[in-house]
């Protein structure tokens, strides 16, 4: 008697604390690869991003390349209380501008038309452009330029080729014409712009944002790993770093910026501006299993559904496109203009998602994702995810449950690419919205756990509560003992999900 009575007050005891213990739920998704949606004009208002979210889109982006500071300031508050609404961890990448170059403007509002071997000329003069020449307003530009150099206008449409140049101007022949209006982008992609990585724009935005309080950082044209260290160092924590690979110097030092990096963005639209488009597919295998085999988050991104911007219906072709990055094991995929200016937003998230259910349903996808794990294993952690993911395969467990701090543990669980869901339980609600761009995890947020027992019970209650296991279940439950000690993941439990058997099982 005396005993039981002991029993239940500490089953109450470890119940009250592993309720204490989970704070926020996720959304469970039925599917690995993330969606990240673009908020523009269309998509600003509460419905709109709520609907966005649950139709599938699992990180917010804020482009500060469009939008000032007051409806970036409006997008982020609509988003954090959808977060709020629905107890879900929501991620929000602020992608900066960058280096972008962009020539002047014109006289004629309309543009000027340059035809294949005329000259234009681009230079410093602060002077509304003609047909002979614009003002192409970065100096240093033209101290790294040299004859024969191309220099690309408007989205690639336009090509220049440089004859002759000075400190202040370049003449060029033109190759390929078209219309050239006011503030035309410029790419220049044979030559290492000696350009800060931030603007002065630039600047003032990554403060603005991590001031805001955002996830993610996006680094636009990074193309060395300095301009990577630079922006760390400038976000003070505040953010973690992704690298936009488009530049092809950026592709050449690929590995250095990795190690550099938290996350990468394959940026489709200019990487296929500044290197002809058919380089465009390999670099993006190649990219994310070097991703994948350091650990870190990849995003396909650009033109993935880019009819959907006008249509309610994709191609096959943009069909195919969204599936062969989840086949190759992306971590997420992204819509750029298709939810932040078309006319299908939500069209489009239903889209990604339900190419995601098919792709992933499909045993080839299984076999691929398996026989493209390429790691290298040196510690305890790798050890032991490693661990929890052949447990799921060899006997029938419903999820892999891993408490992290940082969100090293869920993310080393993530590269394993386990059959089973992962569930990432952390104490710390920036490690839970970071880690909702990572391939497969399910983000739960807990209050402190500072002990086995509450932590395999807050695992259960979670697997349980979003349907993953019940009652009759098994799940692996990796933590590091004593807790509180990031990097110290060294327990794997397979844990019953029935909590008379926990209670017997488990040391406290
Ligand atoms: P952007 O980056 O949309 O900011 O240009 C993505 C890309 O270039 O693909
Ligand atoms: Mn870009």
């Amino acid at each position: 008697m005396e005993l039981r009575n002991k029993g239940t007050k500490r089953r109450v005891t470890a119940n009250s604390r592993a309720d204490r213990c989970l704070k926020g739920y996720f959304m469970k998704r039925h599917r690995n690869v993330k969606i990240v949606a673009t908020l523009g004009p269309a998509s600003n208002d509460y419905e709109m991003i709520r609907a966005l979210h649950e139709a599938g889109a699992d990180v917010f982006r804020l482009n500060m390349s469009h939008g000032d500071h007051e409806e970036i300031r409006v997008r982020h508050a609509i988003i954090r209380q959808v977060e709020e609404d629905l107890n879900s961890p929501i991620c929000i990448l602020a992608d900066l501008q960058g280096p972008k170059l962009r020539v002047g403007i014109f006289a004629n509002d309309a543009g000027e038309e340059l035809v294949p071997g005329a000259s234009f000329r681009l230079d410093l003069r602060d002077k509304a452009g003609d047909v002979n020449r614009v003002q192409l307003p970065h100096k240093e530009i033209f101290d790294a330029l040299e004859p024969g150099a191309h220099l690309l206008v408007n989205d690639g449409k336009i090509k220049l080729r440089v004859k002759d140049c000075g400190a202040d101007f370049a003449d060029c022949e033109v190759i390929v014409g078209g219309v050239i209006s006011n503030r035309k982008g410029v790419n220049v992609p044979d030559v290492i712009l000696p350009l800060a990585a931030l603007s002065e724009k630039d600047r003032k935005d990554l403060d603005f944002v991590c001031d805001l309080g955002v996830d993610w950082l996006a680094l636009s044209f990074v193309q060395r790993a300095a301009d990577v260290e630079e922006a760390r160092e400038l976000a003070k924590g505040r953010a973690a770093i992704l690298s936009k690979i488009e530049k092809p110097n950026a592709v050449k030092v690929f590995d250095e910026i990795l190690a550099a990096s938290d996350g990468i963005m394959v940026a489709r639209g200019d990487l296929g501006v500044e290197l002809p488009v058919q380089n465009v597919p390999p670099i993006q295998k190649q990219l994310i299993r070097k991703c994948r085999s350091a650990a870190k988050p990849v995003i396909v991104a650009t033109q993935m559904l880019e009819s959907m911007i006008d249509s309610p219906m994709p191609t096959r072709a943009e069909v195919s496109d969204v599936a062969t990055a989840i086949y190759e094991g992306a971590d997420a995929i992204m819509l750029s203009a298709e939810s932040a200016a078309g006319s299908y937003p939500i069209e489009a998230v239903t889209t990604m998602n339900n190419v995601a259910g098919e792709v992933e349903a499909d045993p080839t996808y299984t076999d691929i994702i398996e026989a493209s794990r390429k790691v290298t294993r040196t510690s305890v952690a790798d050890g032991i995810v490693s661990a929890a993911r052949e447990i799921a395969e060899t006997a029938d467990v419903k999820a892999i449950c891993c408490f992290t701090q940082s969100g090293t543990t869920a993310l080393l669980v993530a590269r394993e690419r386990p059959r089973v869901p992962i569930i990432a339980l952390t104490s710390y609600m920036s490690t839970a919205r970071r880690l909702c761009l990572t391939w497969g995890t399910n983000c739960v947020v807990t209050g402190p756990v500072d002990r086995f027992k509450t932590a395999v019970i807050a695992a259960v209650r979670a697997s349980i509560k979003e349907g993953i296991a019940t009652q009759s279940d098994m799940i692996v439950v990796t933590a590091g003992v004593p807790f509180n000690t990031p990097g110290s993941t060294n327990i794997l439990r397979v844990a019953p999900c029935a909590e008379n058997l926990i209670y017997a099982a488990d040391p406290e």
